[in-house]
């Protein structure tokens, strides 16, 4: 497996993606957003986007998810950007809710203490409860029980390059789990106990652990060896999940649903700021066969203050390797040059070398 351009079975010519066609070519994918109504206009933003330079094309679903339900305005709205199938969807409460076991006391103490680090969101529950929803929860929502890819969209992101074959199908041919555009270091403070915690499941299930597994951009300390201490053996290398492409059959393991248990236990998700970014990103680091990760990099994309910006023709409005908005400092927070460190094939193909 190269990672090179998709073959010709992928494009749209020859095959059928009209919206209401109950037999296209379309897999078993959804576009998935978890959404506030409040965010109604940024979700549009980025609605408009991946319509007008990949959707329109195959009409793939989408899936809204709410822990509120929607409102006439948000649905109303929504319908007018797409021609696909769309799905309203509640969480069920005890998928939402914090777990009986979190201690309320605790949870305000660690809140302080969190906030004092200058942790990003440590005092709002509902941050807390969402990274723990999309950790170890949404791949279990019954309105995604027959689903096995999604695409996940968030508001405000913006898409810049046009995109002609068929990503959820090239998933499954080229049998990747997971696919990301950008990937970043974490602040140490946000997961301190989060690699320890991953040592000990690991330590009393050897077995999860694949034989080619990413433990090298998972512990690496060469570059940010400040960052690895501070995690205490992460490198904080995390795949930035407001963008992810990927097989839900993987979330719905043994292993992985073994570990998110064992992480629900531990209290991280309340008493630290676990994301699901690093969540995910241990969970395919350890469990899955390295090869099975998949770099997007045709894919334009930006979530403030972060791009993928590739250098191709079918890119507008962006400008050419730009990881950030500019500020210099943000650039040392790119992964990808560890990330490339233990997949050299990728990289010389990205550079030509
Ligand atoms: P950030 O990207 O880490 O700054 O976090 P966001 O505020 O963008 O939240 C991540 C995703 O979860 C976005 O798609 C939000 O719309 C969604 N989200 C976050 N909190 C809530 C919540 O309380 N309810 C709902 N329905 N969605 C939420
Ligand atoms: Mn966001």
């Amino acid at each position: 497996e190269t990672g090179e351009p998709p073959e010709p079975l992928h494009r749209v010519s020859g095959s059928n993606y009209d919206a209401d066609n109950p037999n296209s070519d379309r897999i078993n994918a959804t576009l998935l957003s978890l959404v506030r109504n409040e965010e109604l206009d940024q979700l549009l933003q980025s609605m408009k986007d991946l319509e007008r330079t990949w959707n329109h094309k195959f009409n793939y679903p989408w899936t809204f998810i709410n822990d509120v339900p929607f409102t006439e305005e948000f649905k109303k709205a929504t319908r007018q950007v797409t021609k696909a199938e769309i799905k309203y969807e509640i969480i069920p409460k005890e998928h939402w809710d914090v777990p009986s076991f979190i201690s309320p006391d605790l949870m305000e103490e660690s809140a302080k203490i969190l906030e004092e680090n200058k942790v990003q969101y440590a005092q709002m529950k509902s941050y807390h409860q969402m990274c723990r929803w999309n950790s170890g929860m949404f791949y279990k929502h019954p309105a995604l029980k027959d689903m096995q890819y999604y695409w996940r969209v968030e508001p405000n992101v913006h898409f810049f390059c046009d995109v002609d074959y068929d990503v959820f199908r090239y998933m499954r041919d080229h049998n990747k789990t997971y696919g990301f555009t950008v990937t970043l270091y974490d602040s140490p403070e946000s997961v301190p106990q989060l690699w320890p915690e991953t040592v000990k499941f690991l330590a009393a299930n050897e077995q999860y652990l694949h034989p080619n597994n990413s433990m090298g951009f998972l512990t690496d300390k060469d570059r940010r060896p400040s960052h690895n201490e501070a995690a205490n053996g992460y490198s904080t290398c995390h795949f930035w999940s407001n963008f992810e492409i990927a097989d839900m059959n993987f979330w719905r393991s043994e292993a992985y649903e073994a570990y998110f248990q064992h992480l629900d236990r531990a209290g991280g998700f309340f008493y630290e700021r676990w994301g699901d970014a690093p969540v995910h990103t241990i969970g395919v680091g350890l469990f899955e066969d390295k090869e099975k990760v998949h770099w997007f990099k045709d894919i334009g994309y930006q979530h403030i203050p972060f791009f993928n910006c590739p250098n191709s023709p079918k890119c507008r409005g962006c400008e050419t390797g730009r990881l950030t908005d500019g500020d210099a400092w943000l650039k040392g927070e790119d992964c990808r040059p560890v990330w490339f460190k233990y997949h050299k094939n990728e990289w010389a193909l990205s550079t030509g070398k």
